[in-house]
């Protein structure tokens, strides 16, 4: 395991107010507020969300007077990254603090040829599955779209993916960074509008340019508001099941005792763009003894009949304190070949970034793990 620490110099007096997370809208109504025309927004666009680019001087196609002007009032800034570790199998976890000290994790998981960015939504959870080591965080707040942008956009500048690779930046793969999944902490449609304004942004043809097909937003299932992720962002759905039984969900996620399986499966089925070629995913924890039976993989075949779906079969990844263990082996091969027998994709997905804490539910600012003095940060 590499383990690195990042300090960069703190802007904690700096009232400037930042570009990124603005729509086009705002950053355009931003532009007029300064006595500028509107289309001085879709060059700075060019240059924050193609170029990558956050020094102003270096922004060539805007006038001089006006680069000036704007350094003044503006800044185009990422999170801070307080601490950078690689893991064996080069899976990457930031810890990215924001301006009020607030911590939350990205992380990079590289396949072959691409590779995801695991986005947080919110500095801990409010929702406390049982199994999750995100949900026994106290802290919690939502993320602003400039934090939930400023995340992908320092895994580019990780990985020095800056401009948006491809022909005038279309989406034609072959990028290191190439998909978004939203499954870092929070629980992404407790914070809507902050997530859709930031997918938009990242989704948009003149800047990062990643096509909605490639972003793919995890729910613990919160119903009412699944329509309009659907209808706005027609993004990729993941839904959080991990029970087939109303009994069992109520213990492992306490949400479906508001939202319950059923109305959970009646929302899954009218989820907009849902067809054979997109199909929902539904996430199933794999607990030793407490959800891996025989009869749970056929209730879950029961459940979801009709709906064009697949199944990510997740082995428990343990963390400090956690009252579950991961199933066996033998368990989760049979569990899967009922479920593949049934007629659907059911991968066991291979754990990643185990040896540095970045596996599915194991992430909490390391802020809350091993307490800090507080004090001035050291200077860079
Ligand atoms: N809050 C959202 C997204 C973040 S969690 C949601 O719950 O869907 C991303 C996925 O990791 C979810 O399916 C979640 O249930 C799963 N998960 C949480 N803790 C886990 C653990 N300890 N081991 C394996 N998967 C876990
Ligand atoms: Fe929150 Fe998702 Fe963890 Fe549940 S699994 S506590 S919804 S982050």
């Amino acid at each position: 395991m590499q383990f690195e620490l990042v300090v960069r110099i703190r802007h904690m007096t700096d009232e400037r107010k930042n570009l990124v997370g603005l729509s086009r809208a705002d950053l355009a109504a931003e532009m007029t507020a300064l006595g500028e025309k509107p289309f001085r927004a879709k060059q700075l666009w060019h240059w924050i969300y193609h170029q990558g680019e956050t020094d102003f001087d270096k922004m060539t196609t805007l006038a001089k007077p006006f680069r000036e002007k704007l350094a003044e009032t503006h800044v185009v800034r990422r999170p801070a990254v307080a601490t950078v570790q690689t893991s064996e199998d080069r899976t990457r976890k930031w810890l990215v603090r924001f301006e009020d000290n607030q911590e939350a994790e990205t992380v990079y998981i590289p396949e072959e040829d691409r590779g995801a960015v695991c986005i947080s939504s919110q500095v801990g959870c409010t929702l406390t599955c049982t199994f999750c080591h995100t949900g026994t965080q106290k802290l919690v707040r939502n993320l602003s779209a400039a934090e939930i942008v400023g995340q992908f956009m320092l895994a580019r500048d990780s990985y020095g993916e800056w401009p948006t690779p491809g022909p005038q930046g279309k989406d034609i793969g072959g990028r290191m960074i190439s998909n978004v999944v939203m499954m870092g902490m929070g629980e992404p449609l407790l914070n809507y509008d902050n997530v859709a304004t930031a997918l938009k942004i990242i989704m948009d043809q003149e800047g990062i340019a990643l096509s909605r097909r490639r972003i793919t937003l995890s729910t613990s299932g919160i119903v009412p508001v699944m329509k309009s992720c659907g209808e706005d962002l027609n993004v990729g759905l993941a839904v959080s099941l991990h029970a087939a039984r109303d009994e069992l969900r109520d213990v492992l996620v306490p949400i479906n005792r508001k939202y319950p399986i059923a109305e959970l499966i009646d929302a899954c089925r009218a989820y907009p763009g849902a067809n054979n070629a997109r199909r929902i995913t539904f996430e199933y924890v794999m607990l030793k003894d407490v959800n891996d039976s025989a009869a749970d993989a056929r209730e879950l075949l029961r459940l979801v009949e009709g709906i064009p779906a697949k199944f990510n079969l997740i082995p428990f990844n343990p963390w400090p304190g956690a009252i579950y263990e991961c199933s066996s082996n033998n368990a989760m091969r049979r569990f899967a070949k009922i479920l593949t027998d049934g007629g659907y994709s059911a991968p066991i997905r291979a754990p990643r970034g185990r040896d540095i804490l970045a596996a599915c539910g194991q992430l909490k600012s390391a802020s809350l793990r091993a307490p800090r003095k507080v004090g001035p940060e050291p200077a860079a």
